[in-house]
């Protein structure tokens, strides 16, 4: 029997895409890779992924794990060759448990987030991992990217949220790690080196979740600044006056915003005169246990002090759901209208926030040196020192002439962050978009130990090839 053959009596002949039916498989979000594929194929459950990896196996063919292909890294997508199999988890989207007393849920990797989050606000309970891609991204790759989003501030990125895995192995056994347990040292921590391995080691089909409670009341409010410098001493006011209760910081250039109201014309900025035209603004949130007054009185008593002391220039505070709705519309915009105006070259980079306004003041001038006319469009999650620090073409500049000079600029900025003792990717990997970067940028004895333990876990190099290591180097 053929691989194919196989694989369909596993799955069923309606799960193996091929041709046309493949091709949203095969390119990534932001359009960036197009790839080859011998099928697309969806396991049902834990058993049929691990079928059809030892199949895989067997055969020596790569396998390309995906979950919703939301990834901004190309980790998703298959090379050029046509060998591979991309594993789509989509079908395994089932919850399995919600454990209220233990404030955990067991979900499988193909659930979409939002769907979980969904469920767990139903069982009175926060799954507070939330991305702007929530309708379509899959607990399966934010796991695999170790997904981070708005409010890791409070709660922490996708490695904080796991406290168990499922996971299917390069050779096709099943490891059977789903445990609700907060502490547990039984020696080396392998949830922890699956958990943003990006499916180079194994394939993620269920996880155990941790669940919050649900908060009782929330605020919402938008700042305009002058500076970067303020945002950080606005970060610092925000941190000693609401302490856990702040949730939210996400930084925005103007330009940005100026972008996602030219796209989207039913958005506005809610500042008029001077505040509308300012270089920076803040979207602050603040989740309170006790209720809506005593939620308002601490986000008026810390916003109100960021003004007397000129950190803050004009402040909005939202007064119903629906106007809080709108500002994290406005950030969440950014991605969909950077998308519309054209291709950048694109960096998420994290960095200590005491660093941030030194960091984006050289390396905007550095890029303008040696690329005139680049436009710099930065936003992201300051209040954990990860910026999402774009180049897109201005004056002078068309798409593919930046993009041609894409490593060039990769090197300026990632030169920028070494000297600021920052990383190249804060929370959305590696994939391929890094890979050579990574290699480059890592410190050699890091990068030695994940060859070997890539070695380890998958001997035959079937799993995500090509991805985060550059293959026996
Ligand atoms: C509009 C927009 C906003 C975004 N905002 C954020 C943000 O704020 N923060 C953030 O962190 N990311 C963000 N992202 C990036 C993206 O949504 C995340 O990386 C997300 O976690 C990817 O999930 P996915 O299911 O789409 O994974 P995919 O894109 O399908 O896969 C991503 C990687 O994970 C691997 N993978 C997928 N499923 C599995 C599995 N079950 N087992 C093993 N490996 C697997 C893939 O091989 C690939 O390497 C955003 C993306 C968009 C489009």
């Amino acid at each position: 029997m053929s691989v194919l053959d196989t694989l369909r009596a596993t799955v069923g002949d309606a799960h193996v895409r091929e041709g046309t039916d493949a091709a949203p498989y095969l390119t990534d979000w932001r359009e960036r890779y197009r790839g080859h594929a011998l099928a697309v194929v969806s396991p049902a459950s834990t058993d049929e992924v691990a079928a059809v990896v030892r199949t895989c196996a067997t055969a020596g063919v790569p396998i390309v794990p995906q979950g919703g292909n939301t990834g901004l890294c190309g980790g998703a997508t298959p090379d050029d060759s046509g060998r591979a199999v991309v594993l789509s988890l989509r079908r395994m989207n089932r919850i399995r448990a919600i454990d209220p007393y233990n404030d955990t849920m067991d979900v499988e990797a193909g659930c979409v987030l939002q769907s979980v989050q969904d469920a767990a606000r139903e069982a009175g309970r926060l799954f507070p991992l939330s991305l702007g891609s929530e309708g379509s991204c899959t607990i399966g790759g934010n796991l695999a990217t170790n997904a981070g989003g708005t409010q890791v501030l409070r709660y922490g990125t996708m490695r904080e949220l796991a406290l168990g895995l499922e996971v299917v192995t390069a050779r096709g056994d099943i490891w059977h790690g789903l445990r609700g347990l907060r502490k547990d040292n039984t020696g080396y921590d392998l949830r922890d080196l699956f958990i943003g391995s990006e499916g180079t080691l194994g394939v993620i089909t269920a996880a155990t979740l941790r669940l919050y409670p649900l908060p009782v009341a929330s605020c919402t409010a938008l700042v305009a600044l002058s500076s970067i410098d303020d945002a950080v001493a606005l970060l610092s006011l925000a941190r000693r006056g609401l302490g856990a209760s702040l949730t939210g910081f996400e930084l925005m250039a103007g330009d940005c915003l100026a972008s996602v109201t030219r796209a989207f014309p039913a958005q506005r900025l809610p500042f008029e005169g001077n505040a509308a035209t300012l270089p920076w603004y803040v979207l602050l949130e603040l989740s309170d246990s006790e209720s809506e007054a005593h939620a308002r009185e601490r986000f008026e008593t810390v916003l109100g002090d960021a003004v007397a002391n000129d950190s803050a220039r004009d402040v909005v505070i939202a007064s119903s759901f629906a106007q809080s709705r709108a500002l994290w519309h406005l950030r969440e915009s950014i991605p969909l209208a950077e998308k519309a105006a054209g291709k950048a070259v694109k960096h998420d980079i994290s960095i200590p926030v005491s660093r941030m306004a030194e960091f984006v003041r050289d390396t905007n001038e550095a890029l303008q040196h040696i690329f005139p006319g680049v436009r710099h469009v930065i936003f992201g999650h300051l209040g954990d020192g990860n910026l999402h620090y774009n180049v897109a073409p201005g004056a002078g500049w068309t798409d593919i002439a930046l993009l041609a000079r894409q490593e060039a600029i990769f090197d300026v900025v990632h030169a920028h962050i070494g000297r600021v003792g920052g990383s190249i990717s804060a929370e959305h990997g590696i994939g391929q978009l890094r890979r050579d970067a990574l290699a480059q940028f890592k410190d050699p004895i890091e990068l030695a130990l994940m060859h070997t333990i890539k070695h380890a876990l998958d001997p035959h190099g079937t799993m995500n090839p090509g991805k985060v290591l550059i293959a026996d180097s």
